[in-house]
């Protein structure tokens, strides 16, 4: 799962980015609106963290032309202005929350998730396929009867398939949910992690598509 962050404060920008990463997601953090706008075009983000005070661009001006091109990516404002005005605005500009620094950071991870699981039509908090479900909030997977908790990076390759059960995900797009711009990507770590996560919920659970990718497949 892959986070852009748009902030000018490099306090926390930095803050946010570490806590962010160690709850599992590649962050990439720009710090002005224009480069937001353009990297947005990208379509490689799952979700936005949005500052609204931003040097040039603002935020909600990035939001507003972000929805105009029809862009649905999630989008959680996170803005110092408390003014009911801003945060109206922000949400009639298609914003689907926002929080108010200075925030805490279990409640930014907690409104994260939230967005992004309604983003992908799952109303409840724990992700499901079948038998499999995966729980964002503590990386717990449970396939029948075996509860595993999963390392970091085996959390983001199984979330990113269970979002989507019965599409194939490539290599490529595997590896741009797990890593930011800034990390060199390991040689054979989707299939160092594939292996990790067969040998812990069972080996059917991911199923390899030859010269394509892997999927979960999708329970009936
Ligand atoms: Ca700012």
């Amino acid at each position: 799962m892959r986070i852009l962050l748009v902030e000018d404060d490099a306090m926390i920008g930095e803050a946010t980015s570490i806590a962010l990463k160690d709850a599992a997601y590649a962050v990439d953090w720009v710090r002005d609106g224009a480069t937001a706008g353009k990297v947005l075009q990208n379509g490689e983000h799952q979700a936005v963290l949005l500052d609204l005070g931003l040097p040039g661009r603002d935020g909600l001006e990035v939001l507003r032309r972000l929805r105009q091109a029809g862009n649905a990516v999630p989008v959680l404002v996170i803005t110092a202005r408390d003014g009911v005005d801003d945060r109206i605005k922000g949400l009639d500009f298609g914003a689907d929350d926002y929080l108010v620094k200075p925030f805490a950071v279990d409640e930014l991870l907690a409104r994260l998730r939230a967005i992004i699981r309604r983003q992908g039509g799952h109303a409840a908090p724990l992700l499901s396929n079948g038998k499999l479900s995966l729980d964002p909030a503590s990386h717990e997977a449970r396939c029948g009867e075996v509860v595993e908790r999963l390392s970091a990076r085996e959390f983001s390759l199984l979330h990113a398939l269970l979002l989507r059960p019965g599409a194939i995900l490539t290599r490529d797009e595997l590896e741009e949910r797990i890593y930011g711009w800034n990390e060199e990507v390991e040689s054979n770590v989707i299939d160092v992690l594939i292996h990790g996560l067969r040998r812990k919920l069972g080996a059917a659970i991911i199923k390899n598509v030859r010269g394509a990718g892997w999927m979960v497949d999708k329970s009936a």
